[in-house]
C-alpha cells in the first residue's frame, strides 16, 4: 500500500503518536519527511498543532490533533419519514431536521427529497455547501457489501439494485455512503467514546427487530447484506410474519406484533413508544406481552452471543425499555455458557435517537480520512480536503 501523510494522520487520530518526535519514532521516517507530511495535512485543514494559530484546547504545545472543519450531512430513512443531521468530523451533531417522505415513493422521489432536506438543513445551519465533505444515508433494508445497493428490501419496492450512491453523488458533487440502519446504529455505538470494543452487536427493537454487527471494528454485512437480519429467525408460535411464514421473531416479539396482538383486546397502539408507556403505567396485559417479547428476543440474542462472543451488546430502539432490557439480560445469562458472557456488557444505547446519524457520520469520516483515502487525495490534489 502507498505510504504518505495518511499514515501519520492515523497515528494522530488514534493517539498513538501526536508530536513530531513521537511520529518519527513510530514510523522510522526522517525529520524532513515527517515535517513535509504534517505540512500537507495542515495545509489541507485536516490537522492542527497546539500552540499555533487557531488551535485551542488544553493540549501541550507541539501536539497535533485531527481537526477538519468539514461537515457530514446525514439522512436516516425510516419506512415513512426520517431524520436529517449535520454532524462535524468528531461526531458532534450540529443541527437536526426531519424529512417528510416515504420509501414507498421509490428511490428517485425519495432521494430528491433527501437532497432537498439536506440542502435546506445546511442553509439553516449557515454552512456553505463547499464545507460538506460527505453525505451518508441509512436505509431500512439490507445493503450489498460491495456496491452498497439495496438487496431485495422487503419494505422498499423498486429499490433493489438501484444506484443510490451514484445518483446522489452526481446530484450533489460529494462522496456518498449508504448503510443499513441497524448497521449504522451499531457503528455509532461502537465508536461513540474513544477506543471501540473489538466486537459489538446492536439489536434494534422497534416495529421490526434487526441487528447490526461490528466485528473487529468493521461493519459485518455478510455475503448478501443480510447478516444481522434476525427478525425471521424461527422462535415458534403461530403468528404470521410478513414473509409469509409463522413463528418468526419479528412476528412474535416486535412492536408491530405486540400492537397487533393487543388490537384483538381492543387496544389501539400506533407506535412502539405507546407499548412502553402502557407497561410503565402498570397495564398487566401489555406488561405480559413485553415480558414474553423480551424472553423470545433474549433466546435469539443468546444464540448470537454464543456464536459471536461479542464484548458489547446494545439493546436500542423505541421498545428498549429498562424492563425489556432486564428480561433480555436475564434470558441471555440463563441460556449462555459463562465463558461467552464473562466479558459481555449488555447496555442500552448511549447515543439514543442520535445513534443512527452519528454512526452514519462516523462511517463517512472513518473512510474519508482513512490513511488510504488521504494518501490518494493528498497525492493527486492540492485543494483543501
Ligand atoms: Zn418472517
Amino acid at each position: 500500500m502507498k505510504q504518505g501523510p495518511g499514515d501519520l494522520l492515523h497515528l494522530i487520530r488514534t493517539g498513538e503518536a501526536t508530536t513530531r518526535g513521537e511520529l518519527q519514532a513510530a514510523t522510522g521516517l526522517s525529520r524532513v519527511t515527517v515535517a513535509k507530511r504534517l505540512d500537507a495535512l495542515a495545509d489541507a485543514g485536516i490537522i492542527s498543532e497546539a500552540g499555533t494559530g487557531s488551535a485551542t484546547g488544553g493540549r501541550r504545545a507541539g501536539t497535533f490533533s485531527f481537526a477538519p472543519a468539514g461537515i457530514v450531512m446525514v439522512a436516516a430513512l425510516d419506512a415513512v419519514g426520517g431524520t436529517t443531521a449535520a454532524v462535524d468530523c468528531h461526531g458532534t451533531v450540529v443541527m437536526r431536521g426531519n424529512i417528510n417522505t416515504s420509501v414507498a415513493q421509490g428511490p428517485e422521489a425519495t432521494l430528491d427529497a433527501v437532497v432537498e432536506a439536506l440542502r435546506a438543513l445546511a442553509a439553516e445551519a449557515e454552512f456553505a455547501w463547499t464545507t460538506v465533505v460527505a453525505i451518508a444515508i441509512s436505509v431500512p433494508g439490507p445493503t450489498d457489501p460491495t456496491d452498497h445497493r439495496l438487496n431485495d428490501p422487503p419494505i422498499m419496492p423498486g429499490w433493489s439494485g438501484w444506484p443510490i450512491i451514484e445518483y446522489v453523488g452526481e446530484t450533489t458533487g460529494v462522496p456518498v455512503y449508504v448503510e443499513n440502519d441497524a448497521d449504522a446504529m451499531a457503528y455509532g455505538e461502537a465508536f461513540a467514546h474513544g477506543t471501540p470494543p473489538r466486537s459489538l452487536v446492536l439489536v434494534k427493537v422497534s416495529d421490526y427487530i434487526g441487528a447490526g454487527l461490528v466485528l473487529d471494528q468493521r461493519i459485518f454485512r455478510g455475503e448478501d447484506g443480510s447478516a444481522g437480519d434476525i427478525g425471521h429467525i424461527h422462535v415458534g408460535g403461530t403468528r404470521t410474519c410478513r414473509c409469509g411464514r409463522t413463528g418468526c421473531l419479528a412476528a412474535e416479539a416486535s412492536g408491530a406484533a405486540i400492537a397487533k396482538e393487543m388490537a384483538e383486546s381492543g387496544y389501539a397502539i400506533s407506535r412502539p413508544e405507546a407499548i412502553v408507556n402502557l407497561a410503565a403505567e402498570g397495564d398487566t396485559r401489555v406488561t405480559q406481552e413485553l415480558r414474553r417479547a423480551g424472553e423470545l428476543i433474549g433466546t435469539v440474542v443468546s444464540s448470537m452471543v454464543s456464536m459471536l462472543n461479542p464484548a458489547t451488546l446494545v439493546i436500542a430502539g423505541p421498545l428498549a425499555s429498562p424492563d425489556l432490557i432486564a428480561t433480555i439480560r436475564s434470558t441471555v445469562y440463563a441460556q449462555s455458557l459463562p465463558r461467552a458472557t464473562r466479558h459481555l456488557t449488555i447496555r442500552p444505547s448511549e447515543l439514543g435517537d442520535d445513534a443512527g446519524v452519528v454512526g452514519l457520520a462516523t462511517v463517512a469520516v472513518n473512510d474519508f480520512y482513512s490513511a488510504e483515502s488521504v494518501n490518494l487525495r493528498l497525492d493527486t490534489e492540492t485543494a483543501p480536503a
